[in-house]
Order: C-alpha cells, then structure tokens, then sequence
C-alpha cells in the first residue's frame, strides 16, 4: 500500500493504517494488479490458513476454488478498472481445502497519479450468518407450515407473530391480530388462568402445557392443548412468550368416543373379545363372561382357544390368518364351548385391531349367542315347510278348506270352497259367515264356531247347511279347528267344510225306509213298536192307558189269489187312507205287514174312546171299493187291547192278536176286545211255555205206543208213537194240552227230537218187533230247517233201518208244505223212510197231491170213523171211496179211530185192510219185550 503524502505526517499515517489493517476483524489482503499477494494481515491468516510467510509473493488465485476463477478473474479485470465491488457473494478455499462462503469487498489500489497500481480485497467469513439465516429461515418454514397455530407474544400479552395455522385455527389474519391483546382469544372463564401462566413465564417458568379453550373471532369456543414457553434474549433474558396451540376437537371427540366405545362394550349383549396375535386373550366384557361362563379375570392372559372345541383349533387358525392379513370375518357360525362344558352355536364377527402405526396388534372379536336364533331359524324352516304343505293340502284337498281369524272373516280359502258354494275366493273373501251359512243354521254355527275358538267345542263334526250362490241348500260336514298363531299372530280358525248332500239325502231316504212301509207310506212295525213304548212310559206317568187296535182286513187273500197281489196293493193302499181320514190327531198308524195295521190311541181315559175309534175304522173301511174293474167291500176285525201300567209293546200287541183272532172266529167284520178270560188264558199259556221247557230239558216226555192191525185178524204190523207228558204235578198229559203252546213257541221241535230219539232206541232195542213204528210230524217240525239232519243223524246214531220208520204228516200241512219241506221228505222217502198222510180227508186234498207227494199212505181221519155208524151217509160213501182211491193207488190206508168191532167190520166191508183204535189197543208204554206175531208189514 502506498500513501499520496510522502511527508513525516503520511509516513505516521501510514504506519498508522498498518496497524490497522494488521488488527483488523476482517481479513484484508492486498495483491498487485496482476494478482501477485502483496500484504495478508492476522486475520486473514486465521480465516484462511496461510501465514504471511507462506503467501506473499503468490497468486491470489490460490485462495478461490477452481469453479470461481472467471468469476475472480472479471472482478480483477473490473476492479482494475477502476470499479469497486462490493459484497460480492463468492467462495473461498482455505489451506486445508475445505470452502467457506465469503462476502467479499473488492476495491483498487491507487498512486498520487490515480492510477490502479494494486487490488485490496476484504473477504468477510459468511459460513454463521449463512447458518443463522438458514436456520432462520426454516424456523420460519416450520412456522408457516405448522398445523399447530404458533403465536409469539410479549410478555403483556399483546400479539408479535401469527403463523397461518393460527389463521386457520382462530379465524384471524395476522394483520388483523399482530399488535392486539392475546385475551382476546381467551373465554372470559379462562383469563385469570391465562393471565396465571404469563405470570409464571415472567418469573422464569419456561414451559407449561395444559388443556384449556379459546375462542375463535366467530365467536365460538373450543378446546385446545396449549404448549406456552418463555422466549429469551441472547442473555437468556425472557422478552416475551410463544404458544403452540392445537384444537383437541376431534382428539376428545376421539376421547369421548372411545369411553362411549368402553361403555358399549362394558354393557354390550354380544361378547367383545380382544386378543393378540397370538390368540392370547386381552379383554373380555360382561356378555362375555355370561356367554361362555369365565370371568374376566380367569380368563385374560388365556389362550382363545380354551372356547373351541376339541380338535378345531385349525378353523380358528384360517380365521386368524385372515385378520392377521388385515381382513374382516362376519357373522360366521362356529361351535364354541363354555366353562361348564356346554357348547352354545355362536355368529362370530373379528376385525383386526390395529396399533398407532396402522400395524396390525390383535383381534378383536364380537361373538353373539344364536343358540336360541339357530333353533328359532330350524322352526322357521319346519314353519315354512309346514306352510308350504297346508298350502298344497288345501289347494289339492277335495273338501273346502277356509281359514278366517277370530272375527269370522276369512283370509284363505280353497278352490274346493269355492267349488261347494258356487262363488269366487273373492266373493267369499269379501263376505262372512252370514252370507253362506243357511239362516236357520247361523245361530248354532255361531256357536259352535265360539266353542272352537274356545277350544271347549268337541272334535266331532258338526252337520249343517249352507245356502249356494244358485240359491241352492247344501248339507254340509263343519269341523273347526283353532289353529295357534306365531308371535303376536291371532289364532286362526280352520274350518273344514265337506259337502255332505247326497250322503244326507241317502240317510234321509235310509231313515224314511227303515221305520216305513214301502206300499203304503205308512210307519212299519219298528216305528210303531217304538212309539208304542214311549206311549206306554207316558201313560205310566200320566196315569192314562195307551189303546191299540189290530186291524186285519177279511179274506185279504181271496182278493190276492183271485186278482193278484196288484190289485191286492191296491186295496191295502185304499184302506189306509180311509184309516187315515179318520184317525184324530195325536193317533199313529201303522201296517204290520201283511194285510194288518196297528193303531195307537194315546191318553186313554176311557174305553169307550178305543172302542169309538174302532167303530169309525171299521166304517171307513166298509165301503165300495173298484179294484181292477171288480166291486168289492172289504171289512176287517179289529182286536183291541187297553194298556195295564204292566204293560209291555209286546205283550199290549199279543192281547191285540188274541182278540183280533175271537174277532175272526166270530165270522169277521167286527171288533173284539181282549178281555179278562182272554187274559188269563194267555197267562195260563205263558205258564205252560216255562214248563215245556223245564220239561224238554228234564226229560218229561215219554212216548206211548198204539198198534196198528191187520183188520181181518186184528194182528199187530207196527205202532204209532205218541207223545205224552208226565207232568210232575198235573200228570200225565195229552198233547192237546201243551201241543199248541209248544208249535207257537217252536219247541215242539226239541220235543219231537226227543220223541225220535225214543222210538229209534226203541226200534235198536226190539228188532222183534212187528212193523214199522209211524211218528206224527207237525208242519212247524217240517218248516224247520234242521229236521232232516236231526232225524236221518238219529236214525244213523241209532243204526236203524230206515224202513222200519214212517212219518205221519198231516194233509194240511202237506198243503203248506215249503219247498225245503218237500225235498225234506223226498230225501227221507228216498232213503226208505215211509210217508203217511194223517187226519185224511179233512183238508180236501186233491187226488193230484196222493200223486205229486211222495207218500205211501193214508190215515182216514177218526171223524169218518166215528160217522160210519152214526153221521149222515155221505161220510160213509166218502170212506168207501176213499178206499178205492188209495187201494188203486198202492197206498197203505189205515182207520183211525175204531173202537168198535162193527165200525171194523164196514171198514173192512169198504177195503179197508188196517185199522188203529181203542178197540184193537190204548196208546200206552212199550214193553222191553213183545211176543205177538209178526206177520204182514206196512209201508
Ligand atoms: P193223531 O195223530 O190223529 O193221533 C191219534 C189220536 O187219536 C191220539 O190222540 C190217540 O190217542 C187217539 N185215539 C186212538 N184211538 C182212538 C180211539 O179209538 N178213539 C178216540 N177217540 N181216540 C183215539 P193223542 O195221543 O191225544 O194225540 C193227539 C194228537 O197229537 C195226535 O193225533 C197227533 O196229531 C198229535 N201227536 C201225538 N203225539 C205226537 C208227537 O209225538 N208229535 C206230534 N207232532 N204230534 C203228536
Ligand atoms: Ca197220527
Ligand atoms: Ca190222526
């Protein structure tokens, strides 16, 4: 360096300015124009490493790196101009390499003249304001970036700096709030604490953090998290306060969630589960606890698959899997085991649980008891199924179904329904019972319908009538059924409905038929008897008597046999209602069958009232009658019979009988009344019914011998067996003292039996014997249809032959003789059995019925006997022709009935060759043994 002053004073001067330069703070270093260093003063030493030493002398160059050598070549160049740069930003490179920024002011070296005969530089080491700014300056990056709101304040609180997330937060701009009082962002509530916190900044409290409010400019509060701290000097002196503020809205919003969170899970009725990773378990709420059994404190810490099953840890290992890949389960059913054992079905949901950094920490489950849900779903299946199956029941059921609910309308209905009333589902959907049910029915319906919904009624069907949409009336089968609703479901009513109208109709037509008379309308015999003992009862209570009439027309038959049963209808039906026309109310009538009606007269105080209806029966009756171009009069007896309290239907109807047939034995066309005598004989025969059979089964009867002989010479060729009864008070009886009795009782068959049964033993017993032996045979006997058998098993039983028999029937009962009764005795002729025809000639046979009848002989009745010496002659002349006719025919032919020896001399006169009779031998009890001679042999 040079000075312009070459004098004492410029050389002072400048030795002053070298000392200057040499204790400068900066660095400055002189060099030539070209560049050669000319002076390094201390601190340019310190700055860049060399000594004075080690660079004067050498090229500037050396101290700026190699990339700024044009920039500090153009600055020489500029500054030898005569320019001066100043604070130019650059680089330098200090000894040991390393670069520093530089602000470096460049300025030319003058002499007297003006020339630029040098360079000085004077670099100023930039690298802690270069750090001071940087610092700076990302300090402030930070603060316009912050999402917290920072705010700097002095210590009286007023507003030194606003960063925009405190415009953001608080609604100020900073050039609207810097320079105003920090209170105002304070709720009145908090300025004391606010006011507090800057107290303590002052004394020297650095920090403080709390939780707090402030207000936005709009007015509205909300919480902060407040960081406040003291601001310092360089002297660690506090010159004011800076605040970082972050709104905790949603952090305790957060908050507040999650201890809802915690509630809902304390009080949730689904099991809430946490766990790790590992299934270990970390929480367990109370469902939890009520769901599987354990407490929380036995069972956290626990590994979850205490609650499976026994071998299906795998499954829940697939499900972790999934929630450790961060995946959701929902609602899986799973089987899960409680601590007592018990294993309930439960709907597992997990969803992973995940750590502040998003990573995945455990699962939690959410596990709710379906046990119940699963059952209540299997039901809802069987429902549905079960609904599915009554709905194809009734679409295909071939009676009506409806469904209605208890106020009677109806919600389904079936085609068959429809079907039976003739309307639409629609019609009978709109419209109730009322509508269809027939009006004398609707009241009873009602009810029944009430008892079923009640569930008192009976399960029998009930019969009733509907009314068709074409007017029609129905009968109908109703079976109601309440059916139970589901849940909150009203019951419902079932009604089955079964259209019953043929099936009615043919009951109906059953019932008419069954207590009717086809012919005439009239009641049958069944309803008549029935009526009958009603009546009875009611006299009985009433103290009356019930009055019955038997009417039989007269020569009913002559009608039948002359004109046919057509017209014989035709009477019958004209008679009945002439009967009808007559009868007062309150009588009934009915026809027995055959040609006879009964009548009933009830609430008889007097016999006269009997007797007047008789009198107008009869009456009616009695008139002109054209039946098939024929005039007839019919008349008809009547019997009567007044009911006693002892009265039975069947014995008041045997009275009626026994009078009716005095009624007939007096010649008809008049009516009788049962009286007392009539009354007694009937006991009297009821008397004699109860011996009969006490005598069958003792053995009472006995058989009585009477032989029958060769007229000439009066010798023995058989017997007839004739019953007899040893009474064991009255005696020995005849058969006309019980015969009657036992033919209308039928036991004459068990008599005869044993009668059969007598002369077989008989017949075994005497082989000796002359002739067959002849047993009388009644028409009941022959009606019966097991006479046969019984007398061809006695005859085997007893190995007789079969000729030594022969059957005496009498000629009436060979007039009525049945089809089964002829073959009887075809097959007993065929065996050998003879065949007499008893009481001849009092029944008028005809010569054809000797002819067609396989008998092998005749009997001359006793009366023709008895005639021969005292009756008119023509019984004579009849005898004799008998006889002819029998002899021309090869008949045997006996007399019955002789008792004289003159009687026997006219018959053998009139060729007679047997004869039977007091006169040749009384009926009396065989001997075990028997010497007459045996000569001839009937048959
Ligand atoms: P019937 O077959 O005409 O028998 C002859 C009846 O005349 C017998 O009466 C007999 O005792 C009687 N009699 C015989 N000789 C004379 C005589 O000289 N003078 C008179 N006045 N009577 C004589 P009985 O034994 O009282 O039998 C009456 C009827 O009872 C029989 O008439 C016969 O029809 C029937 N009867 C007898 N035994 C039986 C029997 O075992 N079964 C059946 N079904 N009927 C029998
Ligand atoms: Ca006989
Ligand atoms: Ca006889």
């Amino acid at each position: 360096m040079t000075g312009r002053d070459p004098g004492e004073d410029d050389r002072h001067r400048a030795d002053r300015l070298a000392a200057v330069v040499e204790f400068s703070g900066d660095a400055i270093i002189s060099s030539t124009v070209d560049g050669v260093i000319t002076s390094w003063n201390r601190a340019a030493e310190s700055l860049f490493g060399y000594s004075s030493q080690e660079i004067l002398g050498r090229p500037g160059i050396l101290l700026s790196p190699r990339n700024r050598v044009a920039e500090t070549a153009s600055v020489m160049a500029r500054v030898r101009a005569g320019e001066v740069v100043e604070d130019l930003d650059s680089i330098r490179v200090r000894k040991d390499g390393t670069e520093f920024p530089v602000s470096v002011t460049v300025a030319p070296i003058r002499d007297e003249a003006g020339t630029v005969v040098g360079v000085t530089s004077i670099p100023r080491d930039m690298t802690e304001r270069k750090q001071a700014i940087a610092a700076a300056q990302r300090m402030a990056a930070i603060v316009e970036n912050s999402v917290d709101a920072i705010i700097a304040k002095t210590l009286d609180g007023i507003i030194t700096s606003w960063n925009p997330a405190a415009e953001r937060l608080y609604g100020y701009r900073s050039e609207e709030i810097i320079g105003k009082s920090l209170f105002l962002l304070v709720p009145e509530d908090r300025v004391a604490e606010s006011r507090t916190i800057l107290a303590r900044i002052s004394a020297g409290q650095r920090v403080e953090r709390l939780e707090t409010s402030r207000v936005r400019k709009n007015g509205t509060e909300f919480p902060v998290s407040l960081t406040v701290s003291a601001i310092l000097d360089e002297h660690d002196v506090v010159v004011g306060v800076s605040a970082i503020a972050r709104d905790v809205t949603e952090q305790k919003a957060a908050f507040e969630a999650a201890q809802r969170m915690a509630a809902i899970v304390e009080n949730s009725e689904d099991a809430i589960i946490g766990a790790t990773l590992e299934g270990i378990i970390t929480s367990w709420n109370p469902a939890a606890e009520r769901m599987y059994g354990y407490g929380s404190e036995e069972i956290i810490g626990q590994p979850g698959k205490l609650l499976l099953p026994g071998g299906r840890a795998s499954d829940m290992n697939a499900i972790l899997a999934v929630n450790r890949a961060g995946g959701h389960v929902e609602r899986v059913e799973a089987t899960r085991v409680r601590k007592d054992g018990t294993t309930i079905t439960v709907s597992i949901s997990l969803s992973p649980i995940r750590g502040p950094d998003d990573a995945i920490v455990g699962i939690s489950t959410i596990a709710r008891d379906v046990t119940e849900q699963q059952k209540a779903a299997q039901n809802a299946r069987r429902l549905t199924a079960a609904a599915d199956l009554v709905h194809n029941v009734m679409a295909s059921a071939s009676f009506g179904i409806a469904l209605a609910d208890p106020n009677g309308s109806c919600r389904v209905v079936n085609r068959s329904l429809c079907d039976i009333l003739g309307y639409d589902e629609a019609w009978i959907l709109a419209h109730g019972l009322r509508d269809f049910v027939h009006p004398d029915d609707l009241e009873r319906t009602l009810q029944n319908r009430a008892r079923a919904i009640a569930g008192t009624a009976d399960k029998n069907a009930t019969k009733g009538r509907l009314v068709r949409a074409d007017g029609a009336t129905i009968w109908v089968r109703l079976v109601m059924v309440p059916i139970p609703g589901g849940d909150g479901e009203p019951d419902l009513l079932m009604t089955q409905v079964e259209d019953i109208t043929a099936e009615h109709e043919a009951q109906e037509a059953l019932a008419y038929h069954a207590l009717h008379d086809p012919l005439t309308g009239l009641y049958n015999r069944a309803w008549i008897m029935d009526a009958l003992e009603a009546d009875l009862r009611a006299a009985k209570r009433g103290g009356t008597s019930v009055g019955a009439l038997l009417v039989d027309l007269d020569h009913f038959n002559v009608v039948n046999d002359s004109l046919g049963h057509g017209a014989g209808d035709e009477v019958m039906t004209c008679v009945a209602d002439r009967i009808v026309a007559v009868l007062n109310p309150g009588d009934r009538l009915g026809r027995f069958g055959g040609d006879s009606f009964v009548i009933l007269v009830q609430d008889v105080h007097d016999v006269q009232d009997v007797e007047q209806c008789a009198g107008r029966v009869s009456g009616s009756i009695a008139a002109d009658l054209q039946v098939q171009g024929h005039r007839i009069v019919p008349t008809a007896s009547i019997g009567i019979a007044v009911s006693t309290p002892t009265c039975t239907p069947e014995s008041l109807l045997r009275d009626t009988d026994s009078a009716l047939s005095r009624a007939k034995a007096a010649g008809g066309a008049r009516w009788q009344f049962f009286d007392d005598a009539m009354h007694a004989q009937a006991v009297a025969r009821l008397t004699v019914e109860d011996q009969l059979r006490d005598a069958i089964s003792r053995g009472e009867f006995v058989v009585y011998y009477q032989p029958i002989v060769a007229l000439p010479d009066a010798h023995v060729v058989g017997h007839e067996a004739l019953v007899r009864w040893e009474h064991p008070t009255r005696g020995l009886l005849s058969p006309a003292d019980f015969l009657d009795v036992a033919e209308d009782s039928a036991l004459i068959n068990a008599i005869g039996a044993q009668v059969l049964d007598q002369v077989c033993t008989l017949l075994a017993q005497r082989p000796d014997l002359p002739g067959p032996i002849s047993v009388n045979i009644s028409a009941v006997q022959l009606a019966a249809p097991s006479w046969l058998d019984t007398v061809t098993n006695t005859i085997t039983a007893h190995r007789v032959d079969p000729a030594r028999l022969v059957v005496e029937v009498t000629e009436t009962a060979v007039l009525s003789l049945t089809d089964s009764a002829l073959a009887a005795l075809e097959s007993l002729r065929g065996l050998g059995v003879g065949i007499h025809l008893d009481d001849f000639g009092t029944g008028y046979s005809s010569i054809s019925v000797l002819r067609d009848l396989p008998v092998t002989g005749v009997k001359l009745d006793l009366r023709f006997v008895h005639d021969l010496t005292t009756g008119p002659s023509q019984a004579n002349a009849l005898a004799h022709g008998l006889s002819g006719l029998v002899n021309g025919m090869h008949l045997t032919g006996i007399a019955e009935g002789v008792e004289t020896p003159m009687q026997a001399s006219i018959l053998r006169a009139q060729g007679w060759r047997l004869g039977q009779g007091y006169y040749f031998g009384r009926p009396a009890p065989m001997p075990a043994t028997d010497q007459s001679p045996d000569d001839d042999r009937i048959a």
